[in-house]
């Protein structure tokens, strides 16, 4: 019997991570889900995944916490296996335009977008390198290739991430590992909700396809780049915004 690939995705209780959980799973992948806090939101995902024959576990962990990441990699790796596929997706705002912003607003956004991210590389890396192969896809936006009015913080982590991963992908690519930025647009989760009324119509009116997309938009690109027919894409950064960054 071949051994399953094992996939950890952060932020996976909601929104985009959960239906990235949900592809992978159903690419075969058994699914390591961390959240923060909402026990209740990892639960369903993981029944979720169940429900369609898939195998999952749920980690409370800060990704912005060194020590909590180190903990949940060793869970998962002792639980499941080495991770395969790691999904850097857990991410918050705090927006306000720069002038308004406290120190603690821009650093936490810096915290859990970038160095969350960081840190889980970090941990996972000695494990790509014993097995020469692996995938590991962060999540971006259109804000950290663009900029975004009100969002100095977010676009700052967000553009970090992608200097973050091309370098990855330098790293690891002699070992056969990827490293892809996947940069949503407007996708409709529970953080677009909290966008005010004006931000997400001014927002639709700039989509050329002209409509916010949806979390499987997401994933759909997440499995493919964690599959092997996309063994030779790497240190690239994928827009999924229905055109919104051209
Ligand atoms: P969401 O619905 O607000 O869900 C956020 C997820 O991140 C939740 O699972 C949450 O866990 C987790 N999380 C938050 N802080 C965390 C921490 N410190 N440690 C571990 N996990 C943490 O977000 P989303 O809209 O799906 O966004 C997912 C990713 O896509 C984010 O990186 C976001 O920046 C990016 N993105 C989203 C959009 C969009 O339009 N939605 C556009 C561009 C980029 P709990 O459930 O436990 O709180």
């Amino acid at each position: 019997m071949t051994e399953k690939n094992i996939a950890l995705i952060s932020g996976a209780s909601r929104g985009i991570g959960r239906a990235i959980a949900i592809t992978l799973a159903a690419a075969g992948m058994d699914i390591a889900v961390l959240y923060a806090g909402n026990d209740v939101a990892a639960e369903e995902t993981r029944l979720l995944i169940e429900q369609q024959g898939g195998l999952a576990k749920c980690y409370a962990c800060d990704v912005a916490n060194s020590q909590s990441v180190a903990e949940a990699v060793a869970k998962v790796e002792r639980d499941l296996g080495p991770v395969y596929a790691l999904i850097n997706n857990a991410g918050i705002t705090r927006d306000k335009l720069a002038l308004r912003l406290r120190d603690e607003d821009f650093q936490r956004v810096l915290d859990v977008n970038l160095q969350g991210a960081f840190y889980l590389i970090r941990q996972c890396y000695a494990g790509f390198l014993r097995q020469k192969r692996g995938r590991i896809v962060n999540i971006s936006s259109v804000a950290g290739i663009n900029g975004n009015a009100g969002q100095a913080n977010y676009a700052a982590a967000k553009a970090g991430l992608i200097g973050l991963s091309k370098s990855i992908a330098r790293e690891l690519a002699p070992r056969g590992v990827t490293c892809n930025v996947v940069a949503p647009g407007l996708i409709e989760t529970d953080m677009t909700k909290a966008l005010p009324e004006e931000a997400q119509s001014s927002l639709l009116a700039r989509i050329p396809l002209a409509r916010a997309g949806r979390v499987e938009d997401v994933a759909a690109l997440v499995g493919f780049l964690c599959s092997s027919a996309a063994s030779y894409i790497t240190g690239a950064v994928i827009p999924v915004d229905g055109g919104l960054s051209m």
